[in-house]
């Protein structure tokens, strides 16, 4: 799967999932049925989340699970229930910032927005869904300079609720006057086959810039979603790739809900992935002691313009491999024998790696790791490739980082 290609067309978690999946199909795994073979390889959706795995050749005693875990969400702001407004003979729509973006990043930008579509056939009794991904571009303009003019001593500073509205379309005359209450969504109900309802829908904005190399020697990355998309992708090569294993079952997870806290439906919080183990073998709650879980997300890159941001002797560099994360409140999964495994595992397939811990002054983020590994009892270590911006709109990596994760996470499978 091209790496740029599936940053372009995952922009919401819907089309995260879906891409995910069409890669699955095209590689012989097979949609998971009531009876699982080994040596085979199989998917599960639920949600905007897919779990896919290759059972062992034989299970026996010693068989335990290796997994790799992501998230397919990023941080975005999503079309509000009744979004439309009207406004200095604008058509704008109300958003609800979903999860922590970076709040100036998403001014002056050019969005797409996409999602998915609930509706119900002309007999009214089936609910069914459509991905969608609109084909116009919105705004949201930020205050020129001389309307703000103290802007740039002060910092911009966005109040959600007030600046988050996006422009989609110019007003006409009758929409002013009456002050049209659905006029968007009678635009998503084109996206749909005529003769069927739209009943409800769930879309966000993104980024509708493509991804581009960077540097001058190509070295890094910019693009939108690489929080999480370039961990999923990752771990899609590797699984792709791998055999199934003599004894251990392989198995690669994608988590809708990070951004906002993982106790939903869909979840790393959820049952989902322990309801996919039990599926697998009786007593899987036996097995994971000896197993091992990569969480994998994005880790801060060391800012060259604020290095006084990073703790000193644990920032991790651009383009210098993967980042260990580790923090002494366990924000963070990584522990003494899941860290010593990753160590290990780096060694033996030649990938360099740095560690990153946070100041002891700046609160420290977290991750799906410690989350599944308190639900499931895995040891599990949190990684991830070192960026810059994160949670921006625009965001940053290396390339050479991102080829050094596809061999760990096949390092894992191996
Ligand atoms: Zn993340």
């Amino acid at each position: 799967m091209d790496f740029f290609e599936f940053l372009n067309t995952a922009v919401t978690p819907y089309h995260t999932v879906s891409c995910l999946k069409s890669h699955f199909e095209a590689n012989s795994f097979t949609n998971l049925s009531d009876k699982i073979e080994t040596g085979k390889a199989y998917f599960v959706c639920r949600g905007a989340s897919i779990i896919a795995f290759r059972t062992p050749k034989t299970w026996d005693d010693d068989s335990k699970f290796r997994i790799a875990l992501a998230h397919t969400d990023f941080p975005t702001l999503k079309i509000s229930p009744n979004p439309d407004g009207t406004s200095a003979g604008v058509n704008t729509l109300h958003t609800e910032v979903y999860g922590s973006p970076l709040y100036t990043s998403w001014l002056d930008r050019d969005l797409g927005y996409a999602g998915m579509l609930a509706y119900v056939d002309s007999d009214g009794s089936t609910l069914k869904t459509k991905l969608f991904r609109g084909e116009k571009l919105f705004r949201i303009p930020q205050l020129a300079v001389h309307l703000n003019r103290n802007v740039n001593q002060d910092g911009l500073k966005v109040n959600p609720q007030v600046d988050f509205n996006a422009l989609w379309s110019g007003a006409s005359e009758s929409s002013a006057l009456e002050n049209e209450k659905n006029l968007f969504v009678k635009s998503l109900e084109k996206e749909l086959p005529a003769g069927v309802r739209l009943v409800d829908f769930d879309v966000q904005l993104f980024d509708a810039q493509p991804a581009n190399r960077g540097g001058f020697n190509d070295e890094w990355i910019y693009s939108g979603r690489l929080d999480n998309l370039s961990s999923c992708h990752a771990i899609a090569e590797a699984i792709v790739s791998a055999e199934s294993a003599e004894n251990d079952c392989l198995v690669a997870c994608f988590f809708n809900n990070e951004e906002v806290g993982s106790t939903t439906r869909e979840g790393a919080a959820s049952n989902f992935l322990k309801s996919v183990l039990d599926s697998l073998i009786p007593n899987s709650e036996l097995r994971t002691p000896n197993s091992l879980a990569l969480s994998i997300d994005m880790a801060h890159a060391e800012h060259p313009n604020h290095t006084e941001k990073h703790e000193p002797n644990h920032a991790p560099l651009l383009g210098k491999g993967i980042v260990l994360k580790a923090n002494a409140q366990k924000r963070y999964a990584s522990d003494l024998m899941s860290s010593a495994q990753l160590r290990l595992l780096c060694e033996k397939a030649g990938i360099p790696l740095q560690v990153f811990i946070m100041r002891n002054d700046m609160p420290c983020g977290s991750t799906v790791g410690p989350t599944v590994s308190a639900n499931l009892g895995i040891p599990t270590v949190d990684i991830g490739e070192p960026m810059l911006s994160m949670h921006s709109i625009r965001e940053m990596m290396a390339t050479s980082d991102h080829e050094d994760m596809i061999k760990l996470v096949k390092a894992l499978y191996r």
